[in-house]
C-alpha cells in the first residue's frame, strides 16, 4: 500500500466516525519551546491548555514533523527519519479511551478491500501504563487481545506530559510484531527493533505540576475535562505494509537511494557503512527541501544550522559513496517527485527550493576542498606524535580559521579512528565569543566600521550549537 493510499485510509476513517480533517500546520510554529513541530498535538496545545476552545470536538490530521533528536538514528534503525508524517486523531472533552483504542485497533486490522491497513491482529502488541487497568480491561475485553500480549510500563515509555505543568496522563503504544528472524521474544518490553512502535494513544486525564525531569513530577490530580491525542507514525505503517526493510525503503523514500546508486556508482545492499550512507541522503534530502519549503535557510544557529547540518550531511554522504561532482539537484528533484502530490506547494515553489539546497551545496564543496587537506595534515601530525586524539587548538583552527565546522571534524576523526579534544575546543570556542562580545562593545564606543569583519570560507563562522531541541520531551 502507498503512503498516498495509508493517509487518505487514516483521514477517511476519522472523518466517517465524525472527525473534522485539519491540514497539516506549518514545522515552523511560534512555540518558544520547540525548533520544529514534532508532533500532532502540537499546533492543537491551545484547546489542550484551555487557553481557546476547539472548534470541533474531534479532529484528524496529518501532520509534518521535524525530530533533530532522532538524528543520530537515521540510518541505523529501522524506523527512524528526521521528517516524518504523524496521522493524529484528536478528542477535546468529547470520546475518552474505548474509542480511541477501537478506533485505531478497526483500521489497523480492517481488511483491504474494506478501507482498513489489514494487519494480522496476531501480530499486533500493546502497552499500557502500570495502574491503567481500564485500558488494560478494554484490550483484553473488548478488542479481545490476549493479556500476553498486553504489557504494563513505566513513566518513562507509558505516561505523557508536555514537560511543563498542564494536562498529563497514561499512554497505551501499539507495536507490530516483525517475528523471529528480528530479534528476540518478549514484546516491546524485550525489544523495539523486533517490535515496531506504530502508534500511540495519549489518554489526558490529569493535571501536573513542576517536577524535575520527565519522569517525575507531581501529579495533582485529574482534569476537568479529558482528551485524547494520538500518533500514528505514517512512513512506519508504509515500511511494514510494503513488506520492505525499513522506513527508507518505502515508496516516498526509495526512489532518492536509487538517484543516488547511480550517481555513486555505488550499489545499495553491498556494505553496511554504505548502506547508512545511502539512508541518510534519502532522510535527509527530503527533510531539507521541506524545511526550505516552510521558510528555513541555511544559517549558523537554530533552525538555520540545522538544515545546514543536514544538507551538509548528504553532500558528505554522497562524495563518501564516491560521487565527484554535485548531486544536489537531483536529490532534490527527486523529492519532488515523491513528495509533491501530497504537499501541492512543493511543485509551485520548487525552484526557491532547489536553489536554496543546491546553492548551501557549492559552498560546501569549497570548504570541503579546502579543509580535507587541512583535516589530513592534522590527523597525520596528531599520530606522528603518538597520540589518537586531535587537540582542541587544532580542532579550533580548523574550524576558525578554514571554516571547517567541528562536526564534520567529529565525524572525519571518528572515521579515521581518531578522538577530538571536545572540551579543549569548546573553552577556546567560549574564549572567542567572550572575546568577540568585547571586541563589540569596543568598537560600537569607538563608532568602529562594522563592515570589516572577516569572512570565512563558508560564509560566516560555524558555531557548533549542539543538535537537541530545547524540549527533548517525548510528545505526540
Ligand atoms: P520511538 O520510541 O520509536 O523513537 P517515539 O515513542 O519517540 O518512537 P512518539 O513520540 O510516541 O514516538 O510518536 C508517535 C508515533 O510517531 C510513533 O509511534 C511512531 O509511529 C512515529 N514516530 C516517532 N518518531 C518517529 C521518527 N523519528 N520517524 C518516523 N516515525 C516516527
Ligand atoms: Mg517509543
Ligand atoms: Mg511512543
Ligand atoms: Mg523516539
Amino acid at each position: 500500500m502507498q503512503t498516498h493510499e495509508i493517509r487518505k485510509r487514516f483521514l477517511d476513517h476519522y472523518v466517517k466516525n465524525g472527525h473534522t480533517e485539519v491540514a497539516s500546520a506549518s514545522l515552523l510554529l511560534d512555540d518558544p519551546n520547540l525548533l520544529f513541530v514534532n508532533a500532532g498535538m502540537v499546533p492543537f496545545v491551545p484547546y489542550f491548555l484551555g487557553q481557546q476552545s476547539a472548534p470541533y470536538s474531534r479532529a484528524t490530521s496529518i501532520q509534518k514533523c521535524v525530530r533533530t533528536l532522532d538524528i543520530e538514528e537515521v540510518g541505523i534503525t529501522t524506523r527512524h527519519n528526521t521528517f516524518f508524517q504523524m496521522a493524529g486523531n484528536f478528542s477535546f472533552g468529547d470520546y475518552f479511551k474505548r474509542e480511541a483504542i477501537t478506533f485505531a485497533w478497526t483500521l489497523l486490522t480492517g481488511a483491504q478491500d474494506d478501507g482498513g491497513f489489514g494487519f494480522d491482529p496476531e501480530r499486533l502488541w500493546a502497552t499500557v501504563y502500570l495502574d491503567d487497568d481500564e485500558a488494560f480491561g478494554i484490550w483484553r475485553d473488548e478488542v479481545g487481545l490476549p493479556a500476553e500480549r498486553i504489557q504494563r510500563r513505566g513513566m518513562t515509555d507509558n505516561y505523557w506530559s508536555m514537560g511543563i505543568p498542564g494536562p498529563c496522563g497514561p499512554c497505551s503504544e501499539i507495536f507490530y510484531d516483525r517475528g523471529p528472524a528480528y530479534g528476540s521474544e518478549g514484546g516491546p518490553e524485550a525489544d523495539e527493533d523486533r517490535y515496531i512502535e506504530i502508534w500511540n494513544l495519549v489518554f489526558m486525564q490529569n493535571e501536573r505540576g513542576e517536577g524535575t525531569s520527565k519522569d517525575d513530577y507531581e501529579i495533582l490530580g485529574p482534569l476537568p475535562r479529558k482528551n485524547i491525542d494520538t500518533g500514528m507514525g505514517v512512513e512506519r505503517v508504509a515500511f511494514l505494509l510494503q513488506g520492505v526493510e525499513n522506513v527508507y525503503e518505502t515508496d516516498l523514500l526509495r526512489p532518492v537511494i536509487d538517484r543516488a546508486e547511480e550517481l555513486t556508482g555505488r550499489r545499495y545492499g553491498s556494505d553496511a557503512a554504505s548502506d547508512v550512507r545511502f539512508r541518510v541522503i534519502a532522510d535527509h534530502a527530503r527533510t531539507a527541501a521541506m524545511l526550505i519549503l516552510d521558510g528555513v535557510n541555511p544559517g549558523n544557529d537554530g533552525r538555520g544550522y540545522v538544515l545546514r547540518r543536514l544538507l551538509r550531511r548528504i553532500v558528505r554522504s554522497a562524495r563518501l559513496l564516491g560521487a565527484d561532482q554535485p548531486t544536489m539537484r537531483a536529490f532534490m528533484d527527486t523529492v519532488r517527485v515523491a513528495m509533491a502530490p501530497s504537499y501541492p506547494q512543493l511543485e509551485t515553489d520548487y525552484d526557491r527550493v532547489r536553489n536554496v539546497a543546491v546553492g548551501e551545496e557549492a559552498a560546501f564543496l569549497g570548504t570541503l576542498a579546502s579543509g580535507s587537506k587541512l583535516f589530513e595534515d592534522v590527523a597525520r601530525q596528531t599520530r606522528s606524535q603518538g597520540s589518537a586524539r586531535i587537540g582542541g587548538a587544532d580542532a579550533f583552527t580548523l574550524h576558525d580559521t578554514y571554516g571547517f565546522p567541528i562536526d564534520l571534524t567529529l565525524e572525519m576523526a571518528a572515521e579515521a579512528g581518531l578522538e577530538v579534544d571536545r572540551e579543549g575546543f569548546g573553552a577556546l570556542m567560549a574564549e572567542q565569543r567572550a572575546r568577540a562580545k568585547a571586541d563589540a562593545q569596543a568598537r560600537k564606543h569607538a563608532h568602529a566600521d562594522l563592515t570589516v569583519y572577516r569572512e570565512l570560507v563558508d560564509g560566516h563562522p560555524t558555531e557548533f550549537t549542539g543538535f537537541d531541541e530545547l524540549n527533548t520531551e517525548a510528545t505526540v
